[in-house]
């Protein structure tokens, strides 16, 4: 029987990176370099491997994911690989879920321990996403599973997933819903398919998006916050260029009670989606009252942001606004997702 043909497109991050003369890792290695790492990935699939870019996550682009995306859909393939870095993965990840609706797997995968280091994980992250891309369960319900991060023998929704700590090798974790499925041995372990009635509802209307950036400002929103920065982008020419912004607010989604008048005039100015800072997870929508409360910020026209993570709203809120949404569409939007 033939292998399944899996492309792997690279883009940069500690797994490619090499030292240099002063031994700082640089980004460096290109996708050949990655698959000649790991002859066995040989033995498991047909692999095609394609070199994107040589950036750190932590400077991707929006442009640079829609280009990638676009890539992803005009490939005749079986499965897709892309390596990145692990910085913003939850984010890019994500950004690729609502961008490509395709039948074969698409995975992202990337690594904590860089090549110059004992044990780095990044040729068994890539043999991993490599077989789950081959794995007949993950094939048949490809479509379901939409993209998928794998980490150290776990496969998460990349919706869910999130990077919990800056440099441990088990940093990814997705605190909600936890792993979809487990590397054991030879085997794929199923454990669960992810609920995407939310993305699904919303990909007509994230059908036709502008090439323009609409960039989104992340206010993480802290005890006794006075709100001046908020200020600045309500007074400022053009907001500054910010076309929306995301507050990370506190518990069930509540702001400060001084920045809460603030917070209201600028959802007057700029779609303004509330996020829970706690990351993510449903927020109330009908339980407290007073100024800063849940029923004061809806009633107000602060778009409430569901179960989101800040991070991941902030991209869903981006290409709400390349897609030429009003604040009432987006807020449809936002409302399905819990
Ligand atoms: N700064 C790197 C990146 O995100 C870190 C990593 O890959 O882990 O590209």
């Amino acid at each position: 029987m033939s292998k399944p043909r899996i492309h792997i497109l690279a883009l940069g991050g500690t797994i490619a990176t090499r030292p240099d003369a002063t031994g700082a890792m640089q980004m460096g290695l290109g996708a050949d370099d990655l698959v000649a790492a790991v002859p066995r990935l040989g033995a498991l699939a047909d692999i095609a491997a394609e070199t994107v870019s040589r950036v750190g996550s932590h400077s991707l682009s929006f442009d640079q994911i829609h280009a990638l995306a676009a890539k992803i859909r005009s490939l005749d393939v079986d499965g897709v690989v892309v390596t990145q870095g692990t910085d913003t993965l939850e984010e890019t990840g994500f950004l690729l879920d609502l961008l490509i609706d395709l039948d074969i797997p698409v995975i992202v995968t990337a690594a904590m321990r860089n090549p110059a280091l004992t044990s780095p994980d990044g040729p068994g992250n890539l043999v991993a996403a490599v077989r789950v891309a081959c794995d007949p369960w993950v094939r048949r319900h490809a479509r379901a599973l939409g993209v998928m991060a794998v980490m150290l023998d776990e496969v998460h929704a990349v919706a869910d997933v999130l990077k919990a700590h800056p440099t441990r090798l088990d940093a990814f974790v997705s605190p909600q819903t936890g792993p979809l499925a487990a590397l054991v041995e030879d085997r794929v372990v199923p454990m669960s398919l992810p609920v995407r009635d939310a993305i699904v509802a919303a990909r007509p209307r994230l059908a036709s998006l502008s090439a323009e950036a609409q960039p989104v400002a992340l206010l993480w929103m802290s005890f006794d916050e006075p709100g001046r920065v908020i200020e600045a982008l309500i007074a400022a020419p053009d907001h500054l260029g910010y076309r929306g912004v995301v507050l990370g607010a506190m518990g069930g989604g509540h702001l400060p009670e001084r920045v809460t008048e603030t917070a209201k005039r600028l959802a007057g100015v700029l779609p303004t989606v509330v996020s829970p800072r706690a990351g993510g997870g449903p927020m109330l929508r009908n339980t407290y009252g007073g100024a800063s409360s849940e029923i004061a910020l809806r009633e107000a026209g602060l778009i409430w942001g569901g179960r989101l993570h800040p991070l991941k709203a902030r991209v869903l809120l981006e290409t709400c606004l390349r897609a030429g949404l009003d604040r009432a569409a987006i807020g449809d939007i936002f409302d399905s997702w819990g």
